[in-house]
């Protein structure tokens, strides 16, 4: 990517399967425009509806396994309206502390009660459902946390949840198209039913190349959301090109699966790499591989020295990650060769000695 007239290997970008540019991808929005022009004359339940909208929810639904499916205009409305319309004031939400911060806004819009539990703790999640009694519950996760690239406990959770009769939400911002062997998300790199997972969310920024969030479960779900989600009911529907643009986005996830193995693959041995050199990296398993610092003026220093040689990569201090925990996040995609990802190591290697994070 081109910056300040200078070229910088991109390494903070969302866009895990590379596919910002991808031609089908485009051309199937070009034609949503020239078909449809840039609007979509309003809210979805008035006059915003157009065919493709229902398309792209059939597409989703019957990728990730569900009876249907609802499409917000974005991630953020996906979650801040989907928690508003399923509980209210009375009832409790259990969630992890380091879920992303539109579930948090949700939080608040419902005015229910809120308990979090630690970090993917499962005994914690079990204290948190004792202590919700028998008020109305919702669980709710990020599938892949952003900013350690750890995976959710998600057959602890499932079980838990069961136990204790509580739906579970999850969010796949970070794993649709990521994980599982053909990117359907979360439940398939478990090996778990997907209908065990009640509230399916997923947004269509990161790896779906457009704009736009989700939710996929039964048609019970997806009829009350559409009716007392006021995100979507009072929001303007998703225009074409980002519509047609999800819809050829997922239909390419699907006839490719191999992508998301290629990504897997080149992941891990960037990871390995890194390891090696004695990088920190947590203990993530996806294309989010942090550089755990020693101090937030350090994670600074790094991204400086890594930006000066022509890599772009961001520090990520308090509040955003634990005061004790500052780094810089590195995000592997599908756009980086081989060579791209050589190099980035070499940078950060020289990088970390010039700082003191190397020995
Ligand atoms: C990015 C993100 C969202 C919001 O999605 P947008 O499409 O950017 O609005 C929601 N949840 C998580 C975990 C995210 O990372």
């Amino acid at each position: 990517m081109k910056f300040d007239g200078r070229w910088f290997l991109n390494f903070a970008s969302y866009s895990y399967l590379g596919l910002i540019g991808h031609d089908y991808i485009d051309q199937r929005a070009l034609d949503a425009v020239e078909r449809h022009g840039t609007g979509a004359h309003g809210v979805r339940l008035l006059a915003g509806t157009l065919h493709l909208h229902r398309e792209l929810e059939l597409a989703l639904a019957r990728f990730l396994g569900a009876e249907d499916a609802i499409v917000y205009s974005s991630g953020y409305m996906a979650n801040v309206a989907t928690v508003g319309a399923l509980v209210g004031p009375g009832d409790v939400i259990i969630g992890d502390v380091y879920n992303h911060a539109s579930i948090l806004d949700g939080y608040r819009l419902s005015g229910a009660d809120v308990i979090t539990y630690a970090h993917n703790d499962l005994a914690d999640l079990e204290r948190a459902l004792k202590k919700a009694g028998d008020a109305g519950r919702l669980v709710v996760t990020d599938a892949v946390f952003s900013m350690d690239g750890d995976v959710a406990d998600l057959p602890g959770i499932v079980e838990l949840c069961e136990r204790y009769d509580a739906p579970l939400m999850v969010d796949e911002a970070h794993s649709l198209g990521v994980l599982g062997d053909t990117g359907r998300g979360i439940t398939e790199h478990f090996g778990l039913d997907p209908d065990r997972v009640d509230v399916k969310m997923g947004t269509l920024s990161k790896t779906v190349p457009s704009a736009g969030g989700y939710v996929a479960g039964s048609r019970d779900l997806i009829f009350a959301l559409k009716n007392n989600a006021r995100g979507w009911m009072f929001s303007a529907a998703a225009t074409p090109a980002q519509i047609a643009a999800a819809k050829a986005a997922i239909e390419v996830i699907e006839a490719a699966p191999e992508r998301v193995r290629e990504l897997r693959a080149r992941t891990t041995r960037y990871r390995e790499r890194l390891r090696a050199l004695g990088f920190d990296t947590l203990t993530g398993e996806t294309p989010v591989v942090p550089v755990i610092c020693g101090s937030a003026e350090q994670a600074g220093a790094m991204a400086r020295l890594c930006q000066l040689d022509g890599l772009f990569v961001q520090p990520i201090v308090y509040p955003a990650v634990p005061r004790t925990l500052p780094r810089l996040r590195t995000i592997v995609n599908l756009d980086h060769s081989e060579a791209d990802l050589d190099t980035a190591v070499d940078v950060l290697e020289k990088a970390g000695r010039a700082c003191g994070l190397l020995p």
